[in-house]
């Protein structure tokens, strides 16, 4: 695996990978787990060359969440992707990403203000730029993103589409501890205990699922269902369970349609912790 840790030094690498060679891209932010071990995965599969990036965006962080604290585990993420056998790992400066001469791809829709766009301002439009810029830079064939942060890749789809980026986007499911709580590189901040109590966040989505598999159409119905479930845990506080249309990302508030995303935020301890399950 050659780490690039520089712009100057990825653009010539680029520059000599040949147009017929189809590059498949991972963004990350590291503290690697087995989440992005399958997204990686899908471009070893899928593409030629596979490179990942491993960059901690400030500008997706509001004031007072945690960019500062983000697990950093660089040697870590180095070797497990040598092992996985990515081809190159792209470390970007801040400056290779946010130069004064570089003009960012501004980009705002109705879907980045809603869900998590609401709860964090800040973290779409960060998003948008970063991987609009990184897209720029690698220039690849198709990029791999997670259902986990299923706005996320909903956002990142439109973004593609309306700026006509040349990239297929493929999403990957995602994957859990046998507990069924969602990996996330923040999950390491959680004890023991909260740990336990984050694990019923999967268990209230698949209740949704079922009252939905079951016949149950109201909206609210399922998301007081989902929130008992979590709030008998006192570890739990709720910030936001929402159930979408997943054509226009507009909040259900009566009938459910077909297809919703069900999405659920909450913080134990502190930490956030996000999840959903994608129903038809
Ligand atoms: P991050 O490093 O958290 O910015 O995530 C980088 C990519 O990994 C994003 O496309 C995420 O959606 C994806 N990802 C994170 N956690 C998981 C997971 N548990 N399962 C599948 N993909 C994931």
């Amino acid at each position: 695996m050659k780490i690039i840790s520089s712009l100057s030094e990825f653009l010539v690498w680029r520059a000599s990978i040949s147009s017929s060679l189809k590059v498949g891209f991972v963004p990350t932010m590291g503290a690697l787990h087995n989440g992005h071990a399958a997204l990686i995965k899908g471009s070893l599969n899928e593409a030629d060359i596979t490179v990942v990036s491993i960059f901690v965006n400030p500008k997706q962080f509001g004031e007072n969440e945690d960019f500062s604290s983000y697990p950093r585990t660089v040697e870590k993420d180095c070797d497990l992707l040598q092992s996985a056998g990515v081809d190159i790992l792209f470390l970007p400066q801040y400056e290779d990403i946010y130069s004064d001469d570089v003009k960012s791809f501004a980009f705002e829709h109705f879907f980045s203000r809603q869900l998590e766009g609401k709860s964090r301002p800040n973290f779409f439009p960060g998003v948008v730029n970063v991987v609009s810029r990184l897209f720029n830079i690698v220039k690849p064939s198709m990029s791999f993103f997670g259902k986990k942060d299923a706005q996320q890749l909903i956002l990142i789809n439109k973004m593609v589409n309306v700026g006509g980026f040349p990239i297929k986007i493929i999403p990957v499911e995602t994957i859990r501890e046998p507990s069924g709580l969602a990996m996330s590189s923040r999950n390491i901040y959680l004890s023991k205990s909260q740990t336990i109590s984050a694990s019923k966040i999967y268990k209230s989505l698949l209740l949704a699922e079922s009252l939905l598999k079951h016949g149950e159409k109201d909206a609210r119905v399922i998301k007081n269902e989902i929130k008992k479930n979590l709030l008998v845990d006192p570890a739990i506080s709720v910030d936001y369970i929402s159930i979408v249309c997943l054509n226009d990302l507009k909040e259900v508030s009566g009938e459910v349609c077909s297809p919703v995303l069900v999405s659920v935020a909450v913080y134990i301890g502190g930490v956030r912790l996000i999840d959903n399950i994608f129903y038809e």
